[in-house]
């Protein structure tokens, strides 16, 4: 027997896979292949194995589905942003189809001209991108905004 034998040795990883795929316990597991338990334990670690129902319980907090729809809208105004971009880099926005509250709808940019309340309050108008409430211009502003 040579001095140092690695406690892992390819056949004993192997048989971990097997034992742990099989769902025995880590004490199990590391009686049959002769490790400590604390070794089977480690190397499933590093090893990213995982079981299905043993699985760390994923965290569904009331306020985390929001979050990712947030980031999800937040992705997809930066994805047609950066596609934007490339086209119109600073191109001033056309308001040429401004619309009253009444006359916002899906296919209307929802983008509030002027002051809310001053006479000639208005919203954009424009033609929406692609599942956005907003035009390219204004989606690039509420962006930048938002982003700050
Ligand atoms: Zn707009």
């Amino acid at each position: 027997m040579s001095a140092i034998q690695p406690t892992w040795t390819t056949e004993r990883i192997e048989l971990l896979k097997i034992h742990f795929a099989a769902g025995l316990t880590c004490r199990e597991i590391a009686e049959r292949i002769g490790v400590s338990r604390n070794a089977v334990i480690g190397k499933i670690s590093r090893l990213n194995l995982m079981r299905d129902k043993a699985g760390p319980a994923r965290k569904e907090r009331s306020g985390e589905p929001r979050k990712r729809a947030a980031s999800r809208l937040r992705r997809q105004i930066l994805r047609a942003v950066s596609v934007e971009e490339t086209r119109a880099a600073e191109e001033p926005i056309a308001n040429g189809h401004r619309c009253s509250l009444f006359e916002l709808s899906k296919q209307t940019c929802r983008w509030p001209l002027s002051t809310p309340g001053a006479a000639d309050f208005c919203f954009c108008g424009n033609p929406p991108l692609e599942g956005l409430p907003y035009c390219p211009g204004h989606s690039r502003l509420a962006y930048r905004i938002s982003a700050r």
